[in-house]
């Protein structure tokens, strides 16, 4: 062996058992601080590792749903393991970004599949894709020179959304369409792709034929589906149907890192999508950077979740709801009720509806109570407020989610809640 080998040898045992002992410091000492006692046992971390209490940032229980304000999922341990391990090593991105792509594509039973930064970065990703596959440009030319292209985006007006900037930022311009009389007309050359928000509750055009017509004048159609999984075989119903693109939220119910997404679709285009994102920085997908960690993270969640049954995943869910409503269901005037959206965010949401004046205290005044006790707890955002929940919400209900509730969460909110609603003063 010459001197060059025998050398990388040695740098190679260093290296190994240097990670090694990294990762054995991650399985030691497990901490064991009041409330996140269970979840530190789960994930064994050491107490040296908390930069929340370092910062002085509250942890809180989870008592409202897969919310980005809160930080949305946790990892599951295999999946944040996977993260650790993907950290202790540099790849080629470009390599890890095209062998994670085809492995969730073969899993997720599509032809191809892009990790972006989130749902987000993947519809301005799969915009950018059909903007290049319409006029055949490269990646620098978005956004600027789009304005004189083939830049129009079909759009249903009861499906413009926030996100609507996830695509404009590309410089496309929106056709709002509302019957299918319209959609039919609003094809013209300048058309590159349809967005379809999966869980808007209106618009009179279905997915089906909003799919088919655009299939007839030759236009991909990309689909909105962040946050619509559970049911697991979402992931693969979608793109099943047709749909050339659909987005999906990797740290949501997925429990994949935050900063993760799912572009799954057409190979040509999800190949188009990564020629738009980074590494390469003349594109306008360069800020949307997903580190090998979060890539790896995803595949990872991605494997963990076909390990799951959504029938086990809800009665779980149904455990913790039932855990509460026994602590609560004696308060004066309450009437329980449990609403299950249909499309996203489809898990048991605990509606808890009162008497505030016979009660003593308000939903919003119990939300701030909770808040500013310790533990803190947050409750779902349509807590006494209309509109949120459709009908189901108004300013006498508490609304509760348990799904990103962890071990013994349950037991605490209950417990909680019962104090505040039957001693609204002390
Ligand atoms: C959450 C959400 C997104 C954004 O998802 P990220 O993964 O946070 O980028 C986009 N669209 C809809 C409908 C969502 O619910």
């Amino acid at each position: 062996m010459s001197s060059i080998g025998s050398q990388g040898l040695f740098t190679r045992r260093r290296f190994l058992s240097w990670s090694q002992a990294a990762l054995a410091a991650l399985g030691s000492k497990p901490l064991f601080a009041s409330t996140s006692e269970p979840v530190a046992a789960a994930y064994s971390v050491s107490s040296t590792d908390d930069y929340y209490a370092k910062l002085g940032v509250e942890k809180i229980i989870n008592a409202a749903g897969t919310y980005t304000y809160l930080t949305a999922a946790t990892m599951p341990p295999q999946v944040l393991r996977a993260v650790t391990q993907a950290a202790l090593h540099p790849v080629v991105l470009k390599d890890l970004q095209r062998a994670s792509g085809e492995y969730i594509a073969k899993r997720l039973r599509c032809e191809g599949a892009l990790v972006t930064s989130g749902a987000s970065a993947a519809l301005t990703l799969g915009t950018a894709a059909c903007i290049v596959s319409a006029n055949g440009i490269a990646p620098n030319q978005i956004p600027e020179a789009v304005g004189a292209m083939k830049n129009e985006v079909i759009v249903q007006k009861a499906h413009r959304y926030e996100y609507d900037h996830a695509m404009l930022l590309c410089g496309v311009r929106i056709v709002e369409v509302v019957t299918l009389d319209d959609y039919r007309q609003a094809f013209t050359p300048k058309t590159i792709m349809t967005n379809f928000f999966n869980a808007a509750e209106s618009g009179e055009i279905d997915r089906q034929t909003w799919l088919a017509v655009a299939h007839q004048h030759n236009v991909p159609c990309h689909m909105d589906a962040a946050a619509d999984m559970p049911p697991i075989e979402n992931l693969w119903k979608y793109t099943g149907m047709g749909y050339d693109l659909v987005s999906f939220s990797g740290g949501k119910g997925i429990r994949g890192p935050q900063n993760a997404g799912l572009l799954l679709g057409k190979k040509h285009l999800t190949d188009l999508a990564a020629l738009n994102d980074s590494p390469n920085s003349d594109a306008v997908g360069r800020g949307m950077k997903v580190a090998k960690e979060q890539i790896v993270g995803m595949v990872a969640a991605v494997d963990w979740l076909l390990e799951q049954s959504d029938e086990t995943n809800q009665a779980e869910y149904m455990r913790r709801t039932n855990t509460i409503i026994r602590m609560v269901k004696d308060v004066p005037t309450m009437k329980i009720d449990i609403f299950m959206p249909e499309i996203a965010n489809h898990v048991p949401h605990l509606i808890l509806a009162y008497d505030p004046k016979v009660v003593g205290i308000t939903p919003k005044e119990v939300q701030e109570r909770l808040r500013s006790q310790r533990p803190q707890i947050e409750l779902n955002p349509a807590t006494g407020s209309t509109g949120r929940l459709g009908p189901h919400s108004n300013e006498n209900t508490i609304v509760v989610g348990t799904w990103m509730m962890q071990p013994g969460d349950a037991e605490v909110v209950g417990r909680q809640l019962r104090s505040v609603l039957m001693n609204p003063h002390s």
